[in-house]
């Protein structure tokens, strides 16, 4: 199993954001975290990414535990964050080699070059993140993610600023990454895109976990059989709201 989740809780102070989750994801698979704004995904991911101390609860990258092992655990996980944020004084290159060093990728320049083709940011290697418009800040931080061996993704929302082309694109790269053999799971707020992509799909509510499936198997789940059957009638239903976004 490359990405294992038990019971994992967050709090801050006295509030619950994320509360008894589990799930898992194997290689190969694309799992989509979805759920209305405040339902706890990011909060999730982080957690995950080991980035914010799970209240309790257990996480394992490829039977690694993340509090116990999280060396290990990290090696073989990249986050990929919605807010791109890099290096102020390095180049879109500096940064690529920059993660080449710290995780020890040997070919890194020819890695970099094949990325950036596949991203579409050829001719963008000397530029600095001030000199690129967010989109291609949000490419820059996803090739820093990539351009390593991690077998667990993890994205948040990394379609969103994209144009037309680069969604696309980056559909695409990420179908791959999961052909390749990595586990991906990934918070997005586009629905279509998540129901064309992923395997499977987890819906998120005020921090528990509300449903788990693939779309067909929500779609023919007894309670769910009068929603409809493409994920934004089931998302609805399930967050308990109709059709026009109107809460029941
Ligand atoms: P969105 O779709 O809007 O990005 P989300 O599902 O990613 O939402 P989170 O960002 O994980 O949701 O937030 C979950 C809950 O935790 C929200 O109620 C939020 O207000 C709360 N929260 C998030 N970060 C903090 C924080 N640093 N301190 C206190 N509460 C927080």
């Amino acid at each position: 199993m490359a990405l294992s989740v038990e019971h994992l809780r967050r709090t801050y102070g006295a509030f619950t954001a994320v509360d008894d989750l589990s799930f898992e994801v194997r290689a190969g698979e694309i799992v989509g975290l979805i759920g209305p704004n405040g339902a706890g995904k990011t909060t999730t991911l982080r957690s995950l990414a080991g980035i914010l101390k799970p209240t309790s609860g257990l996480v394992r990258i490829d039977t690694h535990d993340l509090t116990g092992a999280p060396l290990e655990a990290k090696r073989r996980l990249a986050f990929m964050p919605d807010e791109p944020h890099l290096f102020e004084y390095l180049t879109v290159t500096e940064h690529l080699r920059l993660i080449g060093r710290l995780y020890g990728v040997p070919d890194i320049d020819r890695r970099s070059t094949a990325l950036l083709g596949e991203l579409e940011l050829t001719g963008k290697e000397t530029a600095l993140p001030n000199e690129l418009s967010r989109g291609m800040r949000q490419k820059v931080v996803i090739a820093c993610g990539l351009v390593r061996d991690a077998t667990t993704l993890l994205f948040d929302e990394p379609l969103t600023g994209l144009d037309p082309i680069g969604i696309r694109r980056m559909r695409t790269t990420i179908v791959a990454r999961a052909r390749d053999g990595a586990a991906i799971l990934l918070s997005s707020h586009l629905l279509h895109l998540v129901e064309e992509v992923c395997t499977r799909v987890i819906i998120m509510d005020r921090g528990r976990k509300i449903a788990d499936g693939t779309v067909a198997e929500l779609a023919s789940r007894a309670d769910l059989a009068e929603a409809g059957s493409n994920l934004e009638q089931i998302f609805f239903r399930v967050t308990g709201h109709d059709t026009a976004g109107t809460a029941r």
